[in-house]
């Protein structure tokens, strides 16, 4: 583990406490391989992983590599029956959202999650075109997008928001101009 923390050039943690994904992004493998399934491990035991793991390794961030760690509201009271773990551990922690996973948080859990250590979220956004979203089954909207980007900075949680893009004859297409938007008017807050 040593030597993994040295190459990652930080005591950070991979860990993965759910599998599979409900959505049907036209783009993804996820709704093939998982039947557009998920299933995830209870909070308690990812507490206890967690806390055992930290008693062998002593890392100070997890990053969730869950495909949609956002996936249900309930996790995140019941992983912290007792108060943080995380914050107990001194640790941070990062995790992956959808714009409407993000959209139905409430002020309340966002600041909990925050408070518990929540750093950075990685949000795909994808497109800021609804035409684009539409056309590769996204259903998000850049409203959610706005929603919860705009949540995360409230309660001081880094966004990183992947937009994809392409050009035709080296001109942006509209599309990819609706996305330059998006993501220029998040970075701007
Ligand atoms: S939400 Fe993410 S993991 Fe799920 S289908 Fe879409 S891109 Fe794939």
């Amino acid at each position: 583990m040593e030597r993994y923390f040295e190459l990652k050039g930080k005591r950070q943690l991979d860990y993965i406490s759910s599998q599979g994904c409900r959505f049907r992004c036209a783009f993804c493998a996820d709704p093939f391989v998982y039947s557009r399934q998920w299933v995830a491990l209870p909070p308690e035991r990812v507490v206890d992983d967690l806390s055992s793991l930290h008693g062998r390794y002593g890392f100070t961030d997890v990053n969730f590599q869950d495909e949609t760690f956002f996936t249900q509201r309930e996790r995140h009271r019941r992983r912290s029956p007792k108060g943080s773990w995380s914050a107990n551990l001194g640790i941070t922690w990062a995790g992956t959202m959808r714009a409407d996973q993000g959209a139905r948080l409430s002020e309340t859990v966002v600041a909990q999650c925050r408070k518990s250590g929540l750093r950075r979220v990685l949000m795909g956004v994808e497109s800021g075109s609804p035409e684009m979203l539409s056309r590769i089954s996204k259903d998000t909207s850049t409203e959610q997008v706005f929603d919860s980007a705009g949540k995360m900075l409230r309660h001081g949680i880094r966004r990183a928001v992947p937009v994809s893009s392409s050009a035709s004859r080296g001109r942006a297409t509209p599309s990819v101009q609706a996305s330059l938007a998006v993501a220029h008017a998040i970075a701007l807050g």
